[in-house]
């Protein structure tokens, strides 16, 4: 399974292409915007792009989903807590900065127990509300997408509506109890490791500590 990074907007945002080399199936991960980054790999996946995953419900991660579906026949993924944000403007958050948005409903929902297959490979849903109350990251080999749950050194704010801090607490302690290192490629900014954030990201040091 590859994992490549493909930047977008003005946010610092991150989407990211899953590709199981073996079938050449993908999975892009929060296509926020329809911008010429996210339109080439598109282009260039075409109809072996099979799912589009969201994190969670805000506009900078989900309104480039539409186009993404249109051009390639991807089902759209979100966590049915979350699933308000693509049919509701003011749920996404799209409403709050004047923007538009077209309402959509989800081909799937995922939970805890989902797995979604590319090829022979597997991708699993973690939830991780805290940031919204459908908050997921994705698992899969040794990479984890951790969308506005976990930054490098930081994390999502919980102060927007669903936030909950105490929950994204309880969040961070579940990612930090996982066995083993992972790649972190987390929503916005740079990449990390599961060690450097145990070791050195403040919010998850402070979970520990409750
Ligand atoms: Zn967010
Ligand atoms: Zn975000």
């Amino acid at each position: 399974m590859k994992v490549e990074r493909v930047k977008y907007g003005d946010m610092d945002n991150n989407a990211y292409l899953i590709t199981d080399e073996a079938s050449g199936e993908s999975a892009l991960v929060d296509p926020g915007f329809f911008d010429e980054n996210i339109e080439r790999v598109v282009n260039e996946v075409g109809d072996k792009l099979k799912y589009i995953l969201l994190t969670h419900r805000h506009f900078d991660h989900i309104l480039g989903a539409k186009s993404v579906k249109e051009r390639t026949g991807a089902k759209i993924c979100i966590h049915p807590k979350d699933a308000c944000g693509l049919s509701h403007a003011g749920f996404s958050l799209a409403q709050s900065i004047g923007v538009s948005q077209s309402a959509l409903t989800p081909d799937y929902t995922f939970n805890e127990t989902s797995k979604v297959r590319l090829g022979e490979s597997t991708l699993f849903v973690i939830e991780t509300p805290g940031h919204t109350v459908g908050s997921v990251c994705f698992l899969c080999n040794d990479c984890l997408l951790t969308g506005d749950t976990l930054f490098r050194l930081g994390v999502g704010r919980t102060d927007l509506p669903t936030g909950n801090y105490s929950q994204l607490k309880q969040s961070l302690n579940r990612l930090y109890e996982m066995p083993g290192d992972y790649k972190v490629y987390p929503g916005h900014g740079n990449t990390s490791t599961l060690d450097v954030e145990r070791t050195m990201n403040p919010f998850m040091i402070e979970a520990r500590n409750k």
